[in-house]
């Protein structure tokens, strides 16, 4: 996980003085409610972050259209990243709260080049709890979608 985190106030924020051009970053890409930007700590060539435009601090907080438009361009710089780099796959990750390991409270989605044997690792500790456990947890989650529908 990354060490930097920033912890400014909305607007404030490290990416939001990017996205105002109060600070500088190697810009690729920009649209009306994205922009995409070289990370700072390029964990493998072509590693880019997307964020809103606007400060959201987790994938909670973006409207329904910034959702899909940061998926958008993701997947364009993907697209890029894949022409200009030839890596031999590309991560998609994206972390909302500290427990989830985001360091900069302003929403973004890191499109990360990968090699073989680069290094790169997230500890995954699988569990099977079994079918009804399952259908237990499926069945909160249908409330809730219901209930914010
Ligand atoms: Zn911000």
């Amino acid at each position: 996980m990354p060490m930097f985190v920033d912890t400014s106030p909305p607007g404030q924020c490290i990416f939001c003085k990017i996205v105002a051009g109060d600070i500088p970053a190697a810009k690729v890409y920009e649209d009306a409610l994205t922009v995409a930007f070289m990370d700072i700590g390029q964990v493998n060539p072509g590693h880019v972050l997307v964020a809103s435009k606007r400060h959201a601090v987790t994938v909670l907080d973006l409207t329904p259209e910034e959702a899909a438009a940061v998926m958008q361009t993701a997947q364009r710089v993907a697209a890029a990243a894949e022409a200009a780099f030839a890596p031999d796959g590309i991560t998609l990750f994206q972390a909302n709260g500290a427990a989830g390991g985001q360091t900069v409270f302003h929403f973004h989605l890191h499109v990360l080049p990968r090699h073989a044997g680069d290094g790169v690792a997230l500890a995954w500790p699988r569990k099977e709890p079994g079918a009804q456990a399952l259908q237990t947890y499926a069945t909160q989650l249908q409330a809730a979608l219901q209930a914010t529908a």
